[in-house]
């Protein structure tokens, strides 16, 4: 016999996680299928932005996270060693007036702890959905584990499983796709800049250099490569931050290195039946910018209390089709923002260079310019 469930929640990343802990809070029956054993240990995302923070904060985990991260109130961009512009986020909220720099393990090890706290069995790991089918007013999930073959009944089911969703698949959705040339090498240092909990942009002419402040003394490097990295390693990220910045890196403080290519990819549909994709599963971004991970939650937050209320017998088709057209919308909007900041990382000589840093140092000056950016930047 299946195990029946209100609804089946596929991934226990930090949407899937999210969205458990939101339904178990209106005491809604939820069970998450996670085919990892042990968390992921790669730290991706790192920044929360305000409207995040307050849809966390519905889930009781803000306070944790706020207090294990850091408050990131200003970014400063910086050319030849010489700040030329500032933005401050003091106007973007009056609850969160930053961005949180926490490494996504740790937020997603807060959010798990929420979840067992809410209900011990709700997480099951090692479990990989292999198939769905409907039938009878309820959708049936198979899945493998370790322990053999399990099978989950759902009044609903909600893809919250990344990527390479398995249900966005298996549903056979329709995906807007979009490539990009931009390769990017990150990696985190001990912190000797001397910028606190500030933000800085390097705008060097071989490519932007970002550098992001994170919990523990750590900085976090991001660089634009014109190709993806090959065969490199942490000496070899430091010398090019030292070559784009004047930054002395130490390469034996380094914790994580990775690199990474861009793309966008958004469902046409993210609501069929009984199943509804959120998440990268529903909508992968490109990471510059870091709107990813907030964007689900902001999904998640969205949808539950339409589960909430279908569960209770309520037509929700027009609320969730209102639901679809407003969080696709928010994925474009998205995908514009990073499309922009992707763009005025790219290399640049000469003239173009000057007029490109002129026109970022001249919008800063002008305060109205400078607080709708700094609300751009922080989704709002
Ligand atoms: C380098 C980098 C930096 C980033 N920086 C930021 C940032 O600063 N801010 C930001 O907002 N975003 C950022 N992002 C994006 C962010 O990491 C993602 O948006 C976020 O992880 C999406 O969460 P998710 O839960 O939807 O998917 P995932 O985190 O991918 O989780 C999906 C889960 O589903 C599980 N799963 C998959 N298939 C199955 C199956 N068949 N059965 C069971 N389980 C399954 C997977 O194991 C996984 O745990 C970054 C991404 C990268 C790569």
């Amino acid at each position: 016999m299946p195990r029946a469930t209100d609804v089946l929640i596929i991934g226990g990343g930090p949407v899937g996680l999210f969205m458990a802990a939101l339904l178990l809070q209106h005491g809604v029956q939820v069970r998450v299928l996670e085919q990892r054993t042990a968390p992921e240990a790669h730290s991706r995302a790192i920044g929360i932005h305000p409207p995040a923070l307050a849809a966390l904060q519905r889930a009781g985990v803000a306070p944790e996270l706020v207090a294990e991260g850091v408050a990131i109130r200003r970014g400063i961009a910086v050319v030849g060693g010489r700040r030329i512009a500032e933005m401050a986020f003091a106007g973007v909220s009056d609850t969160f007036p930053y961005v949180l720099s926490l490494p996504q393990t740790r937020t997603e090890a807060v959010l798990e702890r929420r979840v067992r706290e809410l209900d011990a069995d709700a997480l099951h790991r090692g479990v990989r959905l292999t198939r769905l089918h409907d039938g009878g007013g309820r959708t049936t999930a198979e899945a493998t584990s370790r322990g053999g073959p399990l099978r989950f009944s759902a009044a609903l089911v909600i893809a919250a499983d990344g990527v390479r969703s398995t249900v966005r698949a298996l549903e056979g959705t329709a995906v807007r796709a979009k490539d990009y040339p931009d390769c990017y090498l990150m990696g985190d240092f001990a912190d000797s800049t001397g910028f606190g909990p500030d933000a800085a942009l390097f705008l060097a002419d071989e490519g932007i250099v970002e550098s992001f402040p994170l919990p523990g003394g750590l900085r976090r490097w991001v660089l634009r490569l014109a190709a993806g990295p090959a065969d490199v390693d942490a000496g070899w990220l430091a010398r090019r931050v030292r070559d784009r910045t004047g930054v002395d890196v130490d390469p034996g403080t380094n914790s994580m290195l990775s690199g990474f290519g861009v793309r966008t990819r958004v469902v046409r549909r993210m609501v069929s039946g009984r199943t509804v994709l959120i998440g990268d599963a529903a909508h992968e971004i490109s990471p510059i910018g870091g709107q990813g991970m907030n964007l689900g939650w902001l999904d998640a937050l969205a949808l539950a209390p339409l589960v909430a209320a279908a569960l209770d017998g309520s037509g929700v088709a027009g609320q969730l089709r209102r639901f679809e057209r407003a969080r696709l919308g928010a994925a474009a909007r998205a995908a514009r923002q990073s499309e922009i900041n992707m763009a005025l990382g790219r290399p640049l000589a000469g003239r173009l260079l000057a007029v490109r840093n002129h026109a970022i140092s001249a919008a800063a000056g002008v305060p109205a310019v400078n607080s709708l950016l700094a609300r751009r930047f922080t989704m709002q």
